[in-house]
């Protein structure tokens, strides 16, 4: 588990960008946190890292914006008002996991039994303007990579 602060918004997207790096196609990310924790401004980040330069909106009501960005597919979902997980079914979202996809969950607890078992997680805890992010992944190549990125935030 790797334990980081990120003082400011500007910081979380910074996080995010450095995060993209160790993503390499395939990744499930599970993002947890309160409303306003950071976790679109994290995804945020993490699609400017991709190469994405235009504006990322938050899939609130959608549950899930699709970006495609050189050979990689990024799926970005917010599953805060998701009431029935069969619902991303009937959203073919069995579909959406394959090598070259990568896949940010807010809210993944609404999606289960529906969505796959991440290969990163994320905690965001709110300390008053900052945030402390704690991060654990199962593969050790990513694991590796998250332990680098506190040294590339500096
Ligand atoms: P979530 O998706 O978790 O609900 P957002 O990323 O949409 O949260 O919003 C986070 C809000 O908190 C933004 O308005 C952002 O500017 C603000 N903020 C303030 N400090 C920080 C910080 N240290 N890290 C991330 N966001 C911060
Ligand atoms: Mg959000």
């Amino acid at each position: 588990m790797t334990m980081i602060i990120i003082p400011t918004a500007e910081m979380m997207e910074a996080f995010g960008v450095a995060l993209a790096e160790c993503l390499s196609g395939g990744e499930t990310v599970f993002l947890h946190g309160n409303l306003g924790a950071g976790k679109t401004t994290l995804v945020r980040g993490a699609l400017h890292g991709f190469g994405y330069s235009n504006t990322v909106k938050s899939p609130t009501y959608t549950f899930v914006e699709h970006y495609t960005i050189d050979d990689k597919e990024i799926y970005h979902f917010d599953l805060y008002r998701l009431n029935d997980p069969e619902e991303l079914e009937a959203m073919g979202i069995r579909d959406y996991f394959d090598d070259n996809a990568v896949c940010f969950f807010e809210w993944p607890e609404n999606g289960q039994p529906m969505i796959p078992e991440p290969d990163i997680e994320i905690e965001i805890a709110i300390q008053d303007s900052a945030r402390d992010i704690q991060l654990s992944a199962i593969s050790s190549d990513v694991i590796a990579c998250i332990q680098r990125l506190p040294k590339l935030l500096r």
